[in-house]
């Protein structure tokens, strides 16, 4: 299981099919919704 960073959600990495590649770490998301929120500010959710 990994985690969605946006909304702390626990996803199945292998079901999740909104993830995305930010600084060389792939991210993965519940739905588009939070995946769109990381997008816009990447920051704010990677420590
Ligand atoms: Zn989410």
């Amino acid at each position: 299981m990994v985690k969605d960073p946006v909304c702390g959600m626990e996803i199945d990495a292998k079901k999740a099919k909104n993830k995305m590649n930010y600084k060389g770490k792939v991210y993965h998301f519940c739905s588009p919704s939070c995946r769109w929120a990381f997008e816009q500010n990447p920051q704010q959710f990677v420590k």
